[in-house]
């Protein structure tokens, strides 16, 4: 049988105007050459690219499938490609007359910084240099790209790709730089650019004889050899270590490979009339629409990065403190600094994005040699796409795409000062539970906290863990640290709903309580009223008081303008989470249609406690129902109160009121002061008492006497909770105010606990009804679905509920039987050896978890197609959640206040991404 080889494309050809590729074939050139194609050939843009080809990926694919050998295809389109760059520029490759070099660049799909390798200068040697001497009449310069060539050869090419192992850990560059120094040093010369061309003369004669001597070849004369070793060096380093070990990271995979650009040189090291530099269309710190960029005079590549000299501003908008003394580009050469302000405009109005551009200027002629999409911090990111939105250059729906989720954390906290950050080294990490930052003096005990934050002091608290008896000390507190526990222990859940800095899980420290004091794994020794300060966005702690910087939202036009868009483009709703008015309010302010779960628990902690929780504990040891209503007689008046102050907060959005949930033991008073009251005032002797108490006590009180089974235990526990949901309500209705409260039931598990409330509910709406002389309350019935069972049954309890919400912290612990409390002892194990693929009490487990939601959805909507059903666990707030609930059918969401604006905007990316019928919400 006769085979045919079919004709691939491995070369991309680009330049004088022209190009094969364009901007989207990025999968198969690369980004760099898919721009550098767009950039030379588009029509509407043909700027002066320097001509050149890009080898495609697929070359890097064969060549990995095949023993590291090339298709056969390659070497003659490549040749033909080279011939088409040496007709453009007028020179030749390896001419020793009229010689042209080359570069060898890298480019993936998806930049990988400082991973892959470039060579400059390709194609020089000692027969073609005389050649770059008498063209450019500059020896000096022909030198310098002279002994930079051989530099990156012999790291790149030589040492790097050939696998070998620098000596005593000091590579070949290294080696060579160190030379490079000693001139510079014995000379007393402050730059490279000092350097005579004789002293470069002498310098390339010693690297390439160090060469020999260090990596036993010679560099290679002939500019054939030094292309294709380049060339595959840069496939090689496809597969280094760090470029495998960054794409692990970053989720890239390794079948992608890399492309090959090779563009004729140009040089912005040809004396005081040339420079190469970087700029970005946009300021990428704070957005402003501002050119903004650097450039070094007199210099090659890398230069501007690695910080060989200051760089100086191209524009006076681009000083900084260090650079603020130089010459602008606009100063010394205004005819190339508005050329390259008029493409840089051009380039972003092509791409609609703020771009990040490379150019280099060539005895006062500006070359284009890269651009791509900028990378930008979140306030910079609301900035650009709210500004352009608002100048017409791209549509809601792209601006809206155009800031992740998580970037408006920035925006939300006050943060470290980064600039500060940057040389400061942290003494501890742990996880970051509670982003933003923030400083303080170090108290180890709740008491010591409120104590010293009435005399004025900033304190952060740090403990091994926390418990709700820790609530008014951390709340006083400007962050929270602890030791022990996970991403959604009490001291991270509490401190990300309050929007305070927080790190959990720190074991970075150990804690000496008797001394008031901690100890750092790298040695440092803190005690009680030493200065420290939190990162929580990434889980980092300072030693010393770190300043701060603010961010004032309601001031933030961009974006206001932003979330307006996102308002628009969402379907689901997004509720918050609250404990107390307060947060209700904190969260109507971040633009909470609602609230999804508020807890009546709150008023028994903290501050003005103290007569809901005797009366709560009066209750709890109750032995008659007369003693138990007795007691619930007086704490109505409390939860009332609680749930109108909330109910008018949120003015006729919708409120999900949860009834009594937790443990009761979790309340027994432990201390003889409280005991002996609680005896008097119940009239019982002590010893009673205590047999009382010890008759509460649980094996296992998470799954034991709570949630509804309170409720079925004791009624009027139900009954006193209804009673001040439907009096409240009346009484705002009455003012001429709105209220929608929703009963949610606890902990159920079947549609048998549901109608038994049930049917206390309508019992206590008739009489209040009649008591109160009203026709209708409004109202809703429904309950939490948090154990698997509840889920599985979802049509049977659908007949008895209105509503459903997933109380997925609870369903995540159940489901993978899981302590949430304790998973800090085994969870970051899990993690590193990729038991699990994320933290599940963070990120919703999709493929389990999420498998019984999405039943509970569908099962509970074929019982009742409207069904409302939302979450309110912590994943509520969290992006990737957020979307699986969208495309699950959910009508709401619901998350703590500070991550309700995250919400929004990763609700209006799903109703983008995954475009479904709008559900009421
Ligand atoms: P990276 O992907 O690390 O940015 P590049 O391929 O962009 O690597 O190369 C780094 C630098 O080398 C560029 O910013 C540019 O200054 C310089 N460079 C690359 N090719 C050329 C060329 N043909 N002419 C002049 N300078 C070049
Ligand atoms: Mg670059
Ligand atoms: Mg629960």
């Amino acid at each position: 049988m006769a085979t045919k080889t079919k004709t691939v494309k491995y070369v991309y050809s680009f330049g004088g105007g022209k190009a094969d590729g364009n901007e989207s074939m990025k999968n198969l050139l690369g980004g760099k050459g898919a721009n550098l194609a767009e950039m030379a050939g588009h029509p509407k843009l043909r700027l002066p690219v320097p001509p050149g080809y890009t080898l495609t990926t697929e070359v890097c694919t064969h060549y990995y499938q095949n023993k590291k050998k090339y298709p056969a295809q390659l070497a003659a389109q490549a040749e033909k490609a080279l011939a088409a760059v040496e007709k453009e520029m007028g020179k030749k490759f390896g001419d020793p007359i009229n010689p042209l070099l080359v570069s060898v660049r890298s480019g993936a799909r998806k930049s990988m910084p400082g991973m892959m390798e470039t060579v400059l200068d390709i194609g020089l040697n000692e027969k073609t240099i005389e050649g770059v001497i008498q063209q450019s009449g500059d020896a000096r310069f022909a030198y310098d790209a002279y002994r930079r060539l051989i530099m990156m050869y012999a790291d790149v090419v030589m040492e790097k790709a050939g696998g070998i192992e620098p000596k005593g850990g000091k590579g070949i560059r290294k080696v060579l730089d160190e030379k490079l120094e000693k001139v510079k040093h014995t000379k007393g010369y402050q730059f490279d650019t000092d350097i005579t061309v004789d002293e470069l003369k002498a310098l390339v004669k010693d690297f390439k004889a160090t060469i020999i001597k260090v990596l036993g070849k010679p560099f290679p004369e002939d500019p054939q050899e030094q292309l294709w070793g380049s060339i595959g060096a840069v496939f090689s380093s496809w597969m280094g270590k760090r470029a495998i070990e960054y794409r692990r990271i970053e989720n890239i995979p390794d079948e992608w490979g890399t492309a090959v650009n090779v563009q004729a040189m140009v040089f912005g090291n040809m004396g005081d009339t040339s420079a190469t530099g970087v700029a970005f269309t946009r300021n990428p710190g704070n957005g402003e629409n501002k050119f903004y960029g650097e450039y070094l005079l007199n210099a090659q590549g890398e230069d501007v990065v690695a910080g060989i000299r200051t760089p100086a501003p191209v524009n006076d908008y681009s000083k900084n403190d260090q650079s603020k003394h130089l010459p602008t580009l606009q100063e010394i050469m205004p005819k190339v600094y508005k050329e390259l302000f008029d493409i840089q405009k051009r380039l972003e109005v092509h791409y609609k994005d703020m771009q990040d551009i490379e150019f280099t200027i060539e005895k006062g002629t500006l070359y284009m040699l890269q651009c791509r999409v900028g990378k930008r911090n979140g306030v910079a990111a609301v900035r650009i796409a709210s500004d352009m939105y608002n100048s017409k250059l791209i549509d809601a729906k792209t601006a809206v795409k155009r800031v992740a989720p998580n970037q408006l954390v920035e925006l939300l906290l006050p943060m470290l000062d980064p600039e500060v950050q940057k040389v400061t080294k942290a003494i501890a990490k742990g996880l970051p539970a509670g982003p933003g930052g923030a400083k303080g003096r170090v108290v180890f005990s709740s008491n010591d906290a409120v104590e010293w934050a009435s005399r004025g002091e900033k304190v952060i608290l740090v403990r091994e863990e926390t418990s709700p008896e820790d609530v008014d000390g951390m709340h006083k507190s400007q962050a929270i640290l602890t030791t022990k526990g996970g991403m959604t222990s009490h001291a991270a859940l509490v401190a990300r709903g309050w929007g305070k800095c927080c790190i959990v899980g720190c074991t970075d420290i150990e804690i000496h309580s008797e001394t008031k004091s901690f100890k750092a794994n790298d040695g440092t020794y803190i005690k009680e009223g030493d200065w420290l300060s939190l990162d929580g966005t990434k889980g980092l702690v300072y030693l010393g008081s770190m300043a701060l910087v603010d961010i004032d939202l309601d001031k933030n036009l961009a974006y206001k303008n932003l979330m307006k868009l996102v308002d628009k483009v969402k379907v689901m709703g997004v509720r918050t989470n609250a404990e107390t008015p307060g947060d209700a309010m904190q969260g109507f302010k971040f633009g909470a249609e609602g609230i999804g779960l508020f807890r009546t628990e709150h008023m028994f902690y903290g501050e003005g406690s103290d007569e809901p929780l005797f009366l709560l504990r009066k209750m709890i040891v109750s032995k008659t129902e007369k003693e138990r209503r007795e007691a619930l007689n007086g704490l109505f008046k409390y939860v009332k109160k609680d749930i109108k102050e909330t109910l008018e907060v949120m003015n006729g959005h919708p409120v999900t009121i949860r009834l009594l949930d937790p443990p009761l033991h979790e309340f027994v008073p432990h201390d003889k002061e409280k005991l002996k009251q609680l005896s008097k005032e119940l009239g019982i002797s002590m010893s009673i008492l205590n047999r009382r108490v010890l008759a509460l006590h649980e094996n296992n009180p998470m799954l034991g006497h709570r949630g509804v089974r309170l409720g079925v235990s004791y009624p009027e526990i139900t009954e006193m909770q209804i009673r001040a949901i439907f009096e409240a309500t009346v009484e705002l209705i009455k003012k001429g105010k709105k209220a929608m409260p929703e009963i949610m039931i606890p902990v159920t598990c079947g549609k048998h606990e549901l109608s038994h409330q049930r049917a206390i509910v309508n019992t206590v709406y008739k009489e209040t009804c009649e008591k109160m002389g009203v026709k209708k309350i409004p109202y809703l019935y429904g309950t939490m679905i948090e154990i698997p069972r509840a889920a599985l049954k979802a049509n049977s309890m659908a007949e008895e509920a209105d509503f459903f919400s997933f109380g997925t912290n609870d369903l995540t612990q159940m489901s993978f039987g899981f302590s949430r409390d304790d998973i800090g002892g085994f969870l970051p194990k899990y993690l590193d050896l990729k038991l699990l693929p994320s933290d599940p009490f963070q990120t919703i487990d999709q493929s389990g978890v999420g498998e019984l939601i999405k039943i509970g959805v569908e099962r509970g909507r074929i019982t009742k197609p409207n069904l409302k059903i939302g979450i309110c666990g912590e994943h509520g707030g969290d992006p990737e959640s957020v979307v699986f609930c969208h495309r699950i059918g959910m009508n709401y969401v619901s998350c703590s206040p500070f991550r309700v604006p995250i919400a929004r905007l990763a609700a209006a990316h799903a109703a983008i991404d995954f475009p479904r019928k709008e559900l009421k919400k």
